[in-house]
């Protein structure tokens, strides 16, 4: 591709790897979780034993198949491998099965929430290297241990064009690609990984490779870092690590090109016709966006709304379900508004707390149906969100039922009027917070479980 045609001042471009959430590795049946002793999962394959061969995982390639398709892209005719040759203690074989030549899926794109869309040059299968352990440190251990356990997981790369043009538009790929990943179900709470590319108007896009970042956050994290280091430096075409803890990037390496990899096709796999990819095609969920607008739509809820809870797989699965029995507007508030203030609140994301979602739905559904008070669901959802318990039941124990019935309410009322006459003859000479007051009165006795505005009605009827 032509420099020439970059026009913004930040261009970034990512290689991102993607752990698929298949239960056995890519070319054995050795499993990629559960047993966590060191080279305690690994097949003859996988820690390369001369003489064993690898057998490709289907769900794998259907995995990968759906990531190719739901990115647009045009799919391979044939499966095909090749051994991408290195020397290195994290690959016992000495070189890796990946995929080169022909990759899986090209020229795809995703749209970002903002409308601008991000070529996708390449998806392509490869297995994962084993990880080397430094007992005591990366820089003071006097050997390093290997663990084949990882090695032979199924991974995903996906490159994008460098069309990027922010440290803050990359997290935005980001997010929407773990989005899709989820609503894909082809991915857990695996790891993601990403080297990130990125170069300056300034220095005429001498690109600076940074490599293997971990975590979404850490990618804008690096990159922001590395923007302003370019903006300041004299900057050359070089390979980077980057440094979580001090929140820097280092030299590693001038650069290497995929030219001295020396790639050979892999004589172990023969290339496989890919012949379902219309049935693929159609298993495809509805993706995020195509929901939001559908949210919108149907559901007559705000744009950002419907935008914000789908770009969230699991917030988007409760207001599905909830708007079975609530209706959007309520589902909206709970679900977008109120949970967020818990969260933020504990400085906790969705995924770390357990949430009963059946009884949080049980719980709008009370609200829903004004069986409970806002005041009375708040307080439930600060606790759910610590430990589940039954929210019926708990509702009916701390009686915090709405009181309704108008005529237990009359009562109440006038109890508060005969038992506060001087409140009473304030209200009456034009004070207006003595009403205030007596509605206190009322709402005390029934543990808030009235609705103010009911009371307060009932109230100024009766004076
Ligand atoms: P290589 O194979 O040497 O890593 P590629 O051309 O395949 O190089 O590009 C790798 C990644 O670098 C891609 O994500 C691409 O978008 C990105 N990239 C290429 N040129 C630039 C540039 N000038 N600035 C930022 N990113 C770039
Ligand atoms: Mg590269």
């Amino acid at each position: 591709m032509s420099q020439k045609r970059f026009t913004s001042d930040v261009v970034i471009g990512l290689e991102i790897h993607i752990q698929l959430a298949t239960a056995s590795k890519l070319f054995s049946s050795a499993p990629t979780s559960g047993n966590e002793e060191p080279n305690s999962r690994c097949a003859l394959v996988d820690v390369g034993m001369p003489g064993s061969k690898p057998v490709v995982n289907k769900q794998a390639v259907s995995y990968a198949l759906k990531l190719c398709l739901a990115m647009q892209c045009t799919v391979a005719p044939a499966l095909i491998f090749s051994r991408k040759s290195y020397f290195y203690p994290d690959m016992g074989k000495n070189f890796q099965i990946t995929q080169y030549e022909e990759p899986l899926g090209k020229d795809g794109k995703m749209v970002l929430v903002s409308g601008n869309e991000i070529g996708i040059t390449r998806i392509h299968l490869e297995e994962d290297p084993a990880s080397l352990v430094h007992p005591s440190g990366m820089q003071t251990s006097s050997h390093v241990l290997v663990d084949y356990n990882r090695s032979g997981n199924p991974l995903c790369e996906l490159v994008t064009e460098p069309e990027l043009s922010s440290p803050e538009e990359a997290r935005d790929f980001m997010k929407q690609l773990i989005t899709v990943l989820h609503y894909l179900k082809i991915y857990d709470k695996g790891i993601i990984k990403a080297d990130a590319n990125v170069s300056l108007k300034k220095n005429e896009y001498t690109r600076v490779e940074i490599k293997n970042i971990t975590g979404f956050k850490e990618i804008e994290r690096a990159l922001t870092y590395e923007v302003e280091r370019q903006k300041n430096e004299t900057v050359t075409q070089e390979t980077r690590s980057w440094d979580p803890d001090a929140g820097v990037t280092h030299l590693l390496r001038s650069k290497e090109t995929e030219e001295e990899y020396g790639y050979i096709l892999e004589p172990d796999l023969p290339a496989v016709t890919i012949t379902n990819v219309e049935e693929v095609k159609k298993s495809l969920p509805e993706l995020p966006l195509a929901k939001a607008q559908r949210f919108a739509k149907k559901l007559k809820i705000k744009e950002e709304d419907a935008r914000i809870i789908a770009q969230d797989y699991l917030l988007a699965e409760m207001f599905e379900e909830a708007v079975e029995t609530v209706e959007p507007k309520v589902a909206v508030t709970w679900i977008r508004h109120e949970l967020n203030r818990v969260l933020n609140y504990q400085k906790k994301t969705l995924e770390e707390v357990d949430l009963d979602k059946k009884q949080f739905l049980v719980l709008l559904d009370l609200v829903g149906k004004k069986a409970v008070t806002e005041n009375a669901a708040k307080k439930i959802l600060n606790n759910l969100v610590e430990k589940s318990f039954d929210v019926k039941e708990y509702v009916k124990k701390e009686g915090l039922e709405t009181v309704s019935d108008a005529s237990s309410l009359e009562k109440m009322c006038k109890e508060a009027i005969s038992a506060n006459k001087e409140a009473v003859e304030d209200y009456k000479a034009g004070n207006e917070k003595s009403l205030n007051f007596l509605v206190g009165q009322v709402m005390r006795k029934t543990k808030g479980a009235a609705s103010p505005d009911v009371v307060l009605q009932q109230m100024k009827k009766l004076l």
